[in-house]
């Protein structure tokens, strides 16, 4: 899709400004607006919808949740083509909810947000974008946690020849057909990547820090009958959900750290690795030395026949330096390619979103959050009045599908806007609300694998060593402890300043 002229063209008033038009920022749109609320605009960097989907397009990417969970419970689609939708069908259809949802008017593409300021004079937030200004009441970050592609710093890099590109960031222009190609990293891009490449290239050398633990996918392609029938039968397909959502919170207990659900899962694991895997060598390198759920748990049924194939060479240890064409593991082994595809995952703790709002008193939002993010509800911050998070602090699952998150989250949003407008004031969360979920979240965690399972993982932030991006129960959990915020969460505040007019009120700094 085209990138659409853009009406900021100076100020813009709304009541909500979402940033970001990935699942959680179309979510929070259909949320708002059945809630009755219709004075939002969607700002977006990207020239379309679609966020995570629309960014990552290497070979084999898919959900590894079910496609009938991975979507929004107001938009079954009886359309996926199998158990595991490809990321184009995924992108295909949030571009259908948009104009399902008739929210194309309300998009503001090619719009990044380059700042956002609380203005506690007027108690409204001032957010900057690349092609004009806002003025929203409420702001709704919508803007992503595997968004910002993680680039390794290893000495050299930079002198590698041949096409050299993130996972996420995939380059379609560089054909690697009949080229030796490596790949760093093992995480779950690269069990999706590794299959399909063995397959085109002519040598895959697989360079892996950790290993991971990996269970079978199975899963199918629906046929048209089926499609027909799912289409035909909308509480088949309510009951297809309901299942799939039963499967994924029983999953729960083998990723958190339940001694004999977690011992079952093990035992799983292992026996697709040693059905798979014939050589004892390779399997012992294959075998992660963590406990099962430390780290993302991936699903596939390819990855370990294309690692154990003559197409594919396992380096099981970290990329140290690069030398021109020549990887140099760290065991010292060198290893020739063409081509490099970084399969390294994402800077998911600490988010540039964060360095752009400036919230109460000038604190910025990164500040705040030095120590690792923090929140009520997964939701609201302290210090960041009528401010909402979405996807952010402890609000990601290992166990069943992002999209049910959002969804609470956004009737959180929803649901705390009202009260406002019942109540008047802003939203200001009390410290101390902050202060107790953020010790709930830690006391629950504290004997999960995620803590002490002796991995390294993406979902503790390294600065404080605490549990801010998974949160550490099942989504059943999530949504009564949504239900138990009952607005104390908020401190009582002072009436609002009308606002100034669009037209008498230019902001600086924006073109
Ligand atoms: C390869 C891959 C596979 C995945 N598979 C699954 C899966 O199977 N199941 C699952 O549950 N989860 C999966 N995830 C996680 C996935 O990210 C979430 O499920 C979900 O798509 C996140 O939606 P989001 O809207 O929060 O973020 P995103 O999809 O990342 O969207 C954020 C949007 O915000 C925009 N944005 C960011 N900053 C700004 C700014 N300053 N101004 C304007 N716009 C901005 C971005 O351009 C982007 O469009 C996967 C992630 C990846 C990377």
């Amino acid at each position: 899709m085209s990138l659409r002229p853009n009406p900021l063209s100076t100020l813009t008033r709304v009541e909500v400004a979402i940033v970001g038009a990935g699942f959680a920022g179309i979510g929070a749109a259909i949320a708002l607006r059945r809630a009755g609320r219709e004075d939002f605009i969607v700002l977006e960097r990207a020239a379309s919808v679609g966020g995570t989907w629309r960014d990552n397009t290497y070979p084999g990417v898919a959900c590894d949740v079910p496609s009938h969970l991975y979507g929004f419970a107001s938009h079954p689609n009886p359309s996926w083509s199998g158990t595991f939708a490809r990321g184009d069908e995924i992108r295909s259809y949030l571009e259908d909810v948009v104009d399902a949802e008739g929210l194309r008017g309300r998009l503001r593409l090619g719009a990044a947000m380059q700042w956002a300021d609380w203005d506690a004079e007027h108690e409204v937030w001032r957010i900057g974008t690349a092609t004009g200004s806002v003025v929203a009441d409420a702001l709704v970050l919508a803007c992503g946690r595997l968004t910002e592609p993680s680039i390794p710093d290893v000495p050299g890099l930079e002198t590698f020849p041949g096409p050299l590109f993130h996972s996420a960031r995939w380059d379609h222009s560089a054909d690697l057909t009949g080229l030796r190609v490596g790949v760093v990293g093992s995480g779950a891009s690269a069990v999706q990547i590794v299959p399909r490449l063995a397959r085109a290239a002519a040598h895959v050398t697989l360079v892996q820090r950790s290993p991971a633990w990996i269970v079978p996918r199975g899963g199918a392609q629906y046929t048209a009958a089926e499609r027909e029938r799912l289409a035909a039968r909308p509480d088949e397909l309510e009951r297809l959900r309901a299942d799939l959502y039963a499967e994924g919170e029983a999953r729960f207990a083998s990723r958190s750290g339940d001694a004999a659900a977690a011992a079952r899962a093990t035992a799983e694991a292992l026996a697709h690795l040693e059905t798979q895997v014939g050589d004892p060598a390779l399997r012992a390198a294959l075998t992660p030395d963590y406990a099962f759920g430390c780290k993302r748990v991936l699903l596939s049924d390819d990855f370990y026949p294309a690692v154990a194939s003559d197409a594919v060479t396992l380096v099981p240890t970290a990329l140290a330096a690069v030398e021109g064409s020549t990887l140099i593991a760290a065991d010292g082994t060198r290893h020739e390619v063409d081509a490099l595809v970084l399969a390294t995952g994402f800077a998911s703790t600490q988010q540039p979103y964060a360095e752009l709002v400036v919230g109460e008193g000038g604190q910025r939002l990164a500040a705040h959050w030095s120590g690792g993010m923090t929140s009520f509800a997964s939701t609201v911050v302290a210090g960041f009045p009528n401010l909402f998070v979405l996807n952010g602090p402890n609000a990601s699952l290992g166990h069943s599908s992002s999209v049910l998150m959002i969804e609470e989250q956004a009737a959180y949003v929803a649901r705390v806007l009202d009260g406002r407008s019942v109540a008047g004031g802003v939203l200001r969360v009390d410290p101390a609300a902050e202060h107790a979920y953020t010790g709930e979240i830690a006391a629950v965690a504290a004997s999960t694998p995620w803590m002490t399972g002796g991995c390294r993982n993406w979902y503790v932030d390294e600065r404080s060593g605490r549990l801010t991006l998974l949160w550490p129960g099942t989504v059943d959990a999530f949504r009564a402890r949504l239900a138990r915020a009952d607005g104390s969460e908020f401190l009582p505040g002072p009436v609002p300043l009308p606002v100034p007019s669009a037209q008498s009120a230019p902001l600086e700094g924006v073109a």
